[in-house]
């Protein structure tokens, strides 16, 4: 078993030139394979050659610390070792360095990919992996599916020391964050935030300015991260994703995301941070 820190490198690679034995990561039904003790388990070569679990497939995802990484996916009624335990993404989310995070997020959208890309769409043939690139390939009409990810904007507006949080119907209890939604195919992201907003708060805005991106797998998204300046209007929820919406305080938010777990909370930490250096 290989022993996990904050300084693993990952790169993501399609194709492994390298001829090292390679290190795993073990995933069955989209939970991650993870120690009792709730470390998260990076297997050797041997480990899993001696083990009981039984595989259904594996694909290439990149290279740990130089060496070849792969995702082994285990059939569904595998059995696991007696210490190890199954996690969805979501449980490991803050618990994990960000590194291993990366590679999970990868493997998870990359098994997802594959098992809903199974048969083309144009004549119904089961499609084959492609030999030289990450796709699902089918004769019929050189159909090449690639992954997928679906580009969010997610925005803190604010209006001097004041944030605009809004609390989701889906959120627990009383945690707000920030705005987000999805670009539709044709739109920029620029258009994307003013429309987002405005939808979901009846609020306009200027000065957009972007701070960073974020891959969030749950299932595949990426979400682009702004701040912008509060324009016109009064704040009305939509009442359909959001049920509340309103001005914060900064030295008074209600309960809000972490930067540690996502860039919404990044995103308020570092407006923060500038109010009050
Ligand atoms: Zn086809």
């Amino acid at each position: 078993m290989k022993s996990v820190n904050n300084n693993l490198i990952f790169t993501p690679e399609n194709i492994n030139t390298s001829s090292e034995s390679g290190v795993s990561i073990v995933l069955r039904n989209q939970e991650f394979l993870t120690s009792k003790a709730s470390e998260f388990l990076i297997f050797e070569e041997d480990d899993l050659k001696w083990s009981e679990m039984e595989f259904k497939d594996n694909q290439f995802i990149g290279y740990l610390d130089n060496k070849p990484c792969f995702l082994q996916e285990l059939t569904d009624g595998s059995l696991i070792a007696e210490e190890a335990t199954l996690s969805p993404l979501r449980n490991l989310l803050g618990r994990i360095p960000d590194s291993l995070f990366t590679i999970c997020s990868r493997a998870i959208q990359l098994s997802d990919w594959k098992r809903n890309n199974q048969f083309c769409g144009v004549c119904g043939s089961k499609m084959n992996s492609h030999e030289t690139e990450r796709a699902m390939f089918c004769d019929c009409n050189n159909l090449m599916i690639y992954p997928r990810i679906s580009p969010c904007v997610i925005v803190l507006v604010t209006n001097g020391e004041d944030l605009l949080l809004a609390h989701n119907k889906n959120f627990p209890g009383t945690f707000y964050s920030t705005l987000a939604g999805f670009i539709e195919a044709g739109e920029s992201a620029e258009s994307a935030i003013h429309r987002e907003i405005y939808e979901e708060v009846k609020v306009t805005v200027k000065n957009i300015k972007y701070y960073g991106s974020q891959s969030w797998p749950f299932p595949s998204q990426l979400m682009l991260g702004y701040h912008a300046e509060y324009l016109d209007g009064n704040i009305q929820p939509d009442g359909v994703e959001i049920d509340k919406a309103e001005w914060f305080n900064y030295k008074n938010l209600p309960q809000v995301p972490t930067g540690n777990i996502s860039i919404s909370g990044q995103l308020i930490e570092s407006y923060i941070k500038k109010l009050s250096p």
